[in-house]
């Protein structure tokens, strides 16, 4: 089994080439280091079965290799980093996933898209089901990303549809773990940074909307039994357990033993109230559900950003 990995470098594909390697496959990893780098797969880099591409996915892109499997996960995801690069998210939302298409379809590789909770906006059905269309501003600041995703999706059908390519889309929820940059401006390594450096954790508005998390081995695998079933979807990946953003906070707070106060700051506009998926389109097609509980992933999560929070303060400390 060979697969490409889109995105690989970042924090949900480089986790995702370590699974697939981990089972056996070779795996491409193509990434441009926007928003992810070398270093999420500095640990994999010694493995034979294992190469990574520098390519920019929006450009000329050609894989000489057969391939099995195409991981579509190349695309900013974090609303810092997205409007950072508004542009770059929407080419590798629509150009970059036709390029990926493309290489799918030529090598008759199965097809998975990273799509996004974010394509249901500011829901008005709560938990979201796969067969709700969504609410979203196609001129708001997160269209870049969301607007973008929805595109891919329609692109993704399509070449399903008329092309006959072996498609599928997941639609992934809030995923965190190791391997998240502390200043990626996502909620969970923003309370943890800020919890574990002693500083005020931040919440934005008054704490009251929700997100369902989910860690990022459970998401991992329901990502991998998309891949490894023909199954079109969409199909939600993600936690039904919600928690509120203030629970979240006091919650990352008590597991670091932190003292940092709480805070509470002005809310993006266009921010989701809630936010849960309905998984049990993904229990009855692919038999996968998110078994990690939210306190145990995020023991996992501390633990992992203590040592790289000391790893770049000791790289301060040295002046590197
Ligand atoms: P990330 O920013 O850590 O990883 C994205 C990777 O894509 C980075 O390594 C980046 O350099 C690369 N990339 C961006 N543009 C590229 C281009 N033009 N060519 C090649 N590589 C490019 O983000 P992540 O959290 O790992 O998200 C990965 C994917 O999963 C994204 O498509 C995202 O939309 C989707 N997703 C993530 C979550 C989540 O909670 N993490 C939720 C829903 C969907």
């Amino acid at each position: 089994m060979k697969a490409l990995v889109t995105g690989g470098a970042g924090f949900l594909g480089s986790h995702l080439c370590e699974h697939l390697l981990d089972q056996g496959a070779e795996v491409i990893c193509m990434d441009n280091f926007l928003t992810g780098g070398p270093r999420n797969v500095e640990h994999l880099i010694d493995r034979p079965a294992f190469r990574i591409i520098e390519c920019d996915l929006t450009g000329f892109v050609h894989v000489p290799d057969r391939l099995d499997l195409v991981l579509h996960f190349a695309s900013a995801a974090s609303p810092a980093d997205y409007l950072r690069y508004p542009i770059e998210t929407l080419r590798v939302g629509s150009t970059g996933t036709l390029h990926a298409l493309g290489l799918a379809r030529e090598k008759g590789a199965r097809f998975v898209l990273a799509s996004t909770s974010e394509v249901y906006g500011d829901p008005l059905e709560h938990p979201q089901r796969e067969s709700y269309w969504g609410n979203v501003n196609p001129v708001g600041p997160r269209s870049v990303y969301d607007e973008a995703k929805r595109f891919a999706e329609s692109l993704t059908t399509a070449y399903r549809q008329s092309r006959g390519t072996d498609t599928g889309i997941v639609r992934i929820f809030n995923t965190y773990g190791p391997r998240m940059r502390p200043f990626d401006g996502r909620a969970i390594p923003t309370f943890i940074r800020q919890a574990l450096l002693g500083e005020p954790i931040t919440i934005t508005g008054d704490g009251s909307q929700t997100r369902s998390i989910c860690y990022v081995d459970d998401t991992v695998a329901g990502v991998l039994a998309m891949a490894g079933s023909d199954f079109a979807g969409p199909v939600n990946i993600g936690n039904p357990d919600e928690l509120t953003m203030l629970e979240l906070a006091t919650l990352v707070k008590e597991l670091t033993g932190s003292s940092s106060p709480i805070e509470f700051i002005e809310r993006p506009p266009d921010d989701p109230m809630v936010r849960r998926p309905d998984t049990s389109l993904a229990a009855e097609r692919l038999g996968w559900r998110a078994v990690v509980p939210a306190a145990e992933g995020l023991r996992r999560t501390i633990a992992w950003f203590v040592d790289e929070l000391s790893h770049r303060h000791r790289l301060e400390r040295l002046g590197a």
